[in-house]
């Protein structure tokens, strides 16, 4: 798709010109531009105000060193990001990923589609994202202990409970999170919420573990429902097995689903008689095994070196829960001749542009990333709120307020989406609802 105001043509030409070699970023850009063409059209005062070139430029991009020691007494170097996007709702808020394909491109993405997730959850918060290329696998915990310690001695500076709030993402759980804020704490000497994600025993709450794939879930119910369906029965496909994957698979088995395979980035395992989740909980979670390890335990199932083959199982409902990108045109073809009713994404972008036009074209229901997984961010806000308060909700109080977040942003999607004439893409739905509570406290608040 191009572009018919050449207004928005410039925008993003000039994204790409001041951002070389980023194209992850410009994707994101270039997707969440092409919805707002019926918003721009009816408010000309926002391209008067600069509303969207201020949006594609990060209000501050912090880059730093982190040394570290590891266990035989080498001095390690890793690169940290903080990309802080947007505050016109609220503090920065969004994850911090360490995985060794991280760099400026994927964290400027993140934390710009970050923004609009967070504005769709109804929360008040910004948008922000960061992390480092260093990667925790294979690492010994004292060696994770002393990068995340590091890594903090340099962020500490530009966070803070009303600042900037991170979280964690793909490679940053529980475990990276409590020594993160026990440097925090120990530099600060303040006992705050300056991180999400925190462990219970000391300020975590309850069902965020839980909290992206129980809302997706939640979402793409809400979307079958709308449409004459539901989980009830429906042979589901689940990529990734960390903690969105994990859960996700969870929810759909209660809803009734039947998931009959998950992977990591070196395969995937498929198993007919439906996956058997305590088995990859001990695997993944307790000894952080690789999902391969699942086909030695369990009868009856397979793993299949390659991540991309998952793809080719035939499924009713595709829930990509890895990684960006880990869907393009040729695996989207072969979900939609295999009769692919739903795709809603746990993972941030996991389909590609091409990828996403060919569910449209084919009829195949689609919930966008920054819709669909936006319940982790949204308990992340649940969590900021009883730190603030100094007190914890039950698992079920916070799961009812998850699922009702949820159930809104499913609404607030489908009813933009319907009122600038595209219903049913929710893509353009969720971008413009996004969108439009971000660009009116903008203007509100002046340059
Ligand atoms: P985890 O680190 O817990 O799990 C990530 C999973 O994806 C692992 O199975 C991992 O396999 C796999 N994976 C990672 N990179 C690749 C790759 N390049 N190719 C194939 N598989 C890969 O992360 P999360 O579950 O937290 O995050 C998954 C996705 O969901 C990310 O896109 C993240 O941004 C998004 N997300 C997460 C939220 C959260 O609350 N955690 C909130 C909203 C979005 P391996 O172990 O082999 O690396």
């Amino acid at each position: 798709m191009s572009f018919k105001s050449s207004y928005l043509a410039e925008v993003y030409d000039n994204v790409v010109r001041v951002n070389p070699g980023e194209p992850e970023f410009h994707q994101a850009v270039r997707e969440v531009l092409e919805s707002l063409e019926p918003v721009i059209e009816q408010r000309p005062e926002l391209v008067k105000a600069g509303i969207l070139e201020r949006m594609v430029e990060p209000e501050r991009s912090i880059r730093f060193r982190v040394s570290w020691v590891d266990d035989s007494g080498k001095v390690q170097v890793n690169r940290g990001y903080r990309f802080q996007f947007n505050s016109a709702i609220g503090p920065y808020k969004g994850g911090l990923r360490l995985h060794p394909s991280v760099n400026a491109s994927i964290l400027k993405f993140l934390g710009f589609e970050q923004v609009f997730k967070n504005s769709l959850t109804g929360l008040p918060m910004g948008g922000a994202k960061g992390g480092s290329d260093f990667d925790p696998k294979g690492k010994s915990d004292a060696e994770v202990m002393r990068f995340c310690q590091a890594f903090m001695t340099e962020l500490y500076r530009h966070i803070g409970p009303d600042t900037d709030v991170p979280a964690g993402d793909i490679g940053t759980g529980a475990r990276e999170i409590g020594y993160m804020f026990g440097q925090y704490k120990k530099i600060m000497n303040e006992y705050t919420g300056v991180l999400t994600g925190k462990s219970l025993s000391y300020g975590g709450s309850l069902a965020r573990k839980e909290a992206t794939g129980y809302g997706l879930c939640y979402f793409t119910d809400e979307l079958l429902r709308d449409n004459g369906l539901s989980f009830e029965g429906m042979i589901t496909v689940i990529s990734g097995s960390g903690n969105v994957a994990i859960y996700a698979c969870e929810k759909a088995t209660l809803f009734g689903a039947k998931v009959v395979a998950l992977s990591d980035s070196n395969g995937y395992i498929y198993d007919k008689n439906g996956i058997n989740l305590d088995v990859v909980k001990q695997i993944k979670e307790v000894e952080r095994g690789r999902i391969s390890e699942y086909a030695d335990r369990v009868p009856g199932s397979v793993y299949t070196p390659g991540c991309s083959g998952i793809w080719s199982i035939p499924c009713d409902i595709a829930l990509p829960c890895a990684t960006q990108n880990e869907i393009n045109a040729e695996s989207a073809a072969l979900l939609v001749k295999n009769g692919v009713k739903a795709v809603c994404e746990g993972a941030n972008m996991p389909s590609t542009p091409e990828a996403i036009e060919t569910f449209q074209k084919n009829g195949v229901f689609f919930g966008p990333a920054k819709a669909a997984n936006a319940g982790g961010v949204a308990t992340s806000g649940l969590e900021m709120s009883q730190n603030s308060l100094r007190l914890s909700w039950t698992f079920e109080e916070v799961d009812e307020k998850l699922c009702g977040i949820m159930k809104n942003i499913y609404k607030n999607a489908s009813d933009a989406a319907k009122e600038f004439g595209m219903a049913g893409n929710l893509v353009a739905g969720a971008n413009i609802a996004g969108f439009m509570k971000v660009a009116d406290a903008m203007m509100w608040q002046g340059i």
